[in-house]
């Protein structure tokens, strides 16, 4: 059952602030915050949809997932948020285009099962590339990942550029090594910057690492995905309990609003 299926409440927003990350026009990213009129609840990790008028049609509406960047207790203190990559020709890139602070905003929450489930005494690796950040984010600021009892964590974060990293330094705070696969080879870059992909950086993980001790959380491009799950399972021997996936696949056109 797709997500636009199931019946949710739909909740009215006021945007507060759009804030944008990076400097190259056809590869920007949106840090949306806005407030609902009544507070909703979420798990960290979880996303929402996000109402999108047809640019071609405007009467008709659109619904576009997106993942939420904080946990809940952040949010209901100073805002929701979601970090979107503006697709070239998109529709929800247009809609972003226009918005403002002030503005209202439709939002249907909330969903998604890519939530922490490790036991105590694992580790956890986060591997996310582009906006897949938001969601390992979400869960890595949760009160819920401060009070777990891990064994260790690191993240490990994919960019075509270093201008494009939003919340640099948000993994560190939280205790987690962070490594930033930066995967345009023309740029310098010193540790924690890396040259190469999400995949260089796993293979480059010293022999003697708790590969079957360690939960994997991975969000953002399919092919990504893939690879890393085929690494995990092929090359270490990591189970599918052990691996936690949400691709961030692009929507299929609907206007069915559940
Ligand atoms: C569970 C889930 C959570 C998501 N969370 C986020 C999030 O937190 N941040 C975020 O930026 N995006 C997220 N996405 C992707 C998002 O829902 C949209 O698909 C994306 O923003 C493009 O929407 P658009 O209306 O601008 O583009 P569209 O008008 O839908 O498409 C424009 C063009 O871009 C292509 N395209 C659309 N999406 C993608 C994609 N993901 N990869 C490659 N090509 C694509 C389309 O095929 C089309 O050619 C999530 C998707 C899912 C399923």
């Amino acid at each position: 059952m797709g997500f636009q299926s199931m019946a949710h409440r739909i909740y009215r927003c006021q945007v507060q602030s759009i804030k944008w990350v990076g400097v190259d026009p056809k590869a920007m990213t949106a840090i949306l915050r806005f407030k609902p009129q009544v507070p909703f609840e979420f798990e960290a990790g979880q996303f929402v949809s996000l109402q999108v008028p047809d640019k071609d049609n405007p009467r008709e509406m659109l619904w576009r997932a997106y993942s939420m960047s904080v946990p809940v207790e952040i949010a209901k203190k100073h805002g929701y948020e979601l970090c979107i990559r503006k697709m070239n020709g998109g529709q929800a890139a247009a809609y972003l285009d226009r918005l403002k602070p002030g503005d209202w905003i439709n939002v249907k929450a909330s969903y998604g099962e890519f939530t922490l489930r490790t036991k105590p005494g694992r580790g956890v690796c986060f591997i996310g590339t582009g906006t897949g950040v938001a969601p390992l984010r979400s869960i890595a600021l949760s009160r819920e990942f401060a009070e777990m009892d891990l064994l260790f964590g690191i993240a490990i974060l994919g960019y075509r550029t270093f201008e494009e990293v939003p919340y640099a330094g948000d993994f560190e705070r939280v205790g987690l090594a962070t490594t930033y696969a930066i995967s345009d080879s023309t740029a310098k870059l010193d540790f924690p910057f890396y040259n190469g992909r999400v995949t260089d950086v796993l293979k480059r993980l010293k022999t003697d690492f708790p590969w079957r001790e360690t939960d994997y959380y991975l969000c953002g491009n399919g092919f990504m995905i893939r690879d890393v799950i085929q690494m995990l399972k092929t090359s270490h021997g990591v189970k599918d309990e052990h691996i936690i996936a949400e691709a961030f696949a692009p929507a299929a056109k609907t206007s069915e609003a559940a």
